[in-house]
């Protein structure tokens, strides 16, 4: 079959004591190849139409624990893409597939941009982690996360500075236990707020970050002052779209 043929493309899975349904890896490959047009869109490029992603996948959580703690001296995550070894390693969880819709964001934003600060690599994947399709249609669609979006907008009505701050956090941080809940919940809402308002001033943003500004630089040359980015942000959280957050 022609489709299974383009799923092999982007995929090359092995499995370690476990098996992926039919089912599960066609979706995988409808959510990847969203994924990349994701990335062509908002990189101006083409070139994600030919990625492929290396996963490892156990079924078994104590031999998936031993790859992370190798890896990364923490067993708290079901899974992690590897730069250094260009490989997505996870266990297959009951939520395997959204963490591997987020671990392919990862895979694929390092095609596109070395070394990405962490709100934008955690903020885009948090953002994909939770793409579903809609049954029957086959649409593939963002599930706004509520419970980030309101967080977020209490933080922001709490303190007008919170953004400004938010851009100070270094990466260490967000190993942190406590600090990883807000520093995600606010990654994602700033990509969130990118796609639905100003979609159009993410790509000349994002060059300016892989020319080496600092994300508040980019955002002050893009935007004309860090301020009006702040005041959209706010406008956009407390009285716009990003508000009717408690509905449906
Ligand atoms: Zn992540």
């Amino acid at each position: 079959m022609t489709f299974q043929t383009a799923s092999a493309q982007i995929f090359h899975i092995n499995k370690v004591n476990c098996n992926l349904s039919a089912a599960d890896i066609a979706l995988l490959n409808r959510i990847a190849r969203f994924e990349a047009g994701f990335y062509n869109d908002i990189f101006g490029t083409q070139k994600n139409d030919s990625v492929t992603v290396d996963i490892n996948i156990y079924g078994k959580q104590k031999e998936y624990n031993v790859v992370q703690k190798d890896a990364m001296n923490t067993t708290f995550i079901d899974g992690f893409y590897s730069p250094r070894d260009d490989r997505i390693y996870l266990y297959k969880s009951d939520v395997y597939m959204k963490t591997l819709f987020h671990e392919t964001s990862h895979k694929i934003l390092g095609n596109n941009f070395r070394n990405p600060p962490q709100w934008l690599n955690e903020g885009i994947a948090t953002l994909l982690g939770y793409l579903e399709e809609t049954p029957g249609t086959n649409k593939i669609v963002y599930i706004p996360q509520r419970v980030y979006i309101r967080q977020v907008r209490d933080s922001i009505k709490a303190n007008r500075k919170y953004l400004e701050n938010y851009f100070r956090y270094k990466t260490t941080d967000w190993y942190d236990e406590v600090k990883r809940p807000m520093l995600y919940a606010t990654a994602y809402c700033i990509v969130y707020f990118f796609i639905n308002i100003d979609r159009d001033y993410l790509e000349p943003t994002l060059n300016l970050m892989k020319q080496g500004y600092s994300t508040p630089m980019a955002i002050q040359k893009i935007f004309g002052g860090f301020d009006k980015f702040n005041q959209r942000f706010y406008d956009f959280y407390t009285a716009g779209a990003g508000s009717v957050s408690s509905t449906n």
